[in-house]
């Protein structure tokens, strides 16, 4: 074992919860800092993939994930009416189904029951205020004012890393003129997988998340300011998902009614370059690789950065050898799924502004090629 013993974490999302949780499996001191004062992990739902279920196993919670979410086969890809034109989605790998729906705030919940069950103690409301990066020790300051030394700072703290910044200089993310919409549900009874279809002017994935809930996505090009007012909303999407005429689709619009529930959010992207590391600091998650959803893989990169970060820091070697061994693990696969996800962004972008496609393009291969990818071991 290398002679790290004290780790920083910062950030308690799916990132760093998975790594913190690890590490202290594997006998780690290990420290949370995580800027909010309390977890508002919104509603709506998360899509693993079968290698998302897999690292989540490494580290001891994919039964639990799978118990309290949903797992279904490969995703149906159809037209507006709902004739059926393809599937998609990461075969299954072993135990573990194609894919698992299940609602962000169950998944955060199971991630922190697991990290209180062993001890794990999250600082709230607190973050670094700087960081002193040694080649041998990591000095930091957090806002509360206290101060302490750590032989590694781990940075999952999301797209706007502070982190990152700190140490590593500014990198913006990349708007990349596509929104996406999000909506929970009570599950239809004919729910039996999940759902993508495929209009003009946008997509809209219907994706079970519990035995009773499900929730939407809906993909859709707003041009150069994506920004919508509060009070329009609810009618905004009712009009959307009015365009798909298949009853799954039809029988949820009266139940869009409530502005605060709609997530609407711009898609962004970001690649931090090579390395994710510098003295004794290394990024992982959407710090390091934010990708948009169109694979559902973000969150699944991130679980996979832990379990490989946690697997290199328990064997023998040099902080640099050992930081240097998970960016060749990692850099390649993580930026493939974020330069096909643009790949295919770019595509539904070319589409919903009536241009033609490239020739030769296919997003249900291309997805299927990647999903087949992503079942390769890290
Ligand atoms: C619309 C949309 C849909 C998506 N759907 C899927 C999907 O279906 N499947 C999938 O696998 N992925 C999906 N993703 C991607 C996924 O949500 C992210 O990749 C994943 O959340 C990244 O986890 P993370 O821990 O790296 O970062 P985050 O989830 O962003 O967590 C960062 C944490 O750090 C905290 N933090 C921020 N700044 C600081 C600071 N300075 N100090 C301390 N703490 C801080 C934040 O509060 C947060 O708790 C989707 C993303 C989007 C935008």
């Amino acid at each position: 074992m290398s002679n790290i013993k004290k780790v920083l974490v910062v950030g308690g999302g799916i990132g760093g919860q998975s790594v913190a949780i690890g590490l202290k499996k594997a006998g780690f001191a290990v420290d949370v800092v995580e800027i909010l004062s309390e977890f508002n992990v919104y509603g709506v739902g998360i899509i693993q993939q079968a290698n998302a279920l897999r690292a989540l196993d490494a580290i001891g919670v994919a039964d639990e994930v799978m118990r309290r979410g949903s797992p279904y086969g490969k995703v149906k890809l159809c037209l507006p009416h709902g004739v059926q034109i393809g599937e998609a989605g990461t075969p299954p790998i072993g135990r573990f189904p194609s894919h698992n729906g299940i609602s962000r705030r169950i998944l955060h919940d199971v991630l922190f029951e697991e990290a209180q069950k062993i001890g794990l103690k999250y600082r709230m409301g607190v973050t670094v205020e700087s960081i002193d990066n040694h080649p041998d020790i990591a000095n930091v300051t957090f806002t509360d004012g206290t101060t302490d030394s750590y032989d590694i700072v781990i940075a999952a703290d999301g797209v706007y890393s502070k982190v990152r910044k700190l140490i590593f200089g500014e990198f913006k993310p990349n708007y990349v003129g596509l929104s996406v919409w999000r909506y929970p549900f009570k599950r239809p009874a004919g729910l039996d997988t999940g759902y993508i279809f495929f209009n003009k002017k946008h997509k809209i994935g219907v994706i079970p998340m519990t035995v009773e809930s499900c929730y939407i996505f809906l993909n859709s090009a707003e041009g150069d300011n994506p920004m919508i007012p509060e009070d329009q909303l609810v009618e905004k999407l009712k009009g959307y998902m009015s365009a798909y005429p298949v009853p799954v689709v039809q029988e949820l619009i009266p139940q869009v009614t409530d502005a605060k529930l709609v997530n609407y959010r711009a898609l962004e992207t970001l690649k931090m370059p090579a390395p994710w590391y510098k003295n004794r600091v290394v990024v992982l998650g959407d710090a390091a690789h934010t990708t948009i959803p169109q694979l559902g893989s973000g969150a699944a990169l991130a679980i996979e950065d832990a379990v490989v970060l946690i697997e290199e820091l328990q064997k023998e070697g040099e902080v640099e050898a050992i930081f240097e061994r998970y960016m060749k693990r990692r850099y390649e696969r993580c930026m493939m799924v974020v330069d096909v996800s643009e790949t295919l962004g770019a595509w539904e972008l070319l589409e919903y502004n009536d241009q033609p496609l490239p020739e030769g393009a296919n997003m249900g291969m291309l997805m299927g090629k990647t999903g087949m990818a992503l079942t390769a071991p890290i």
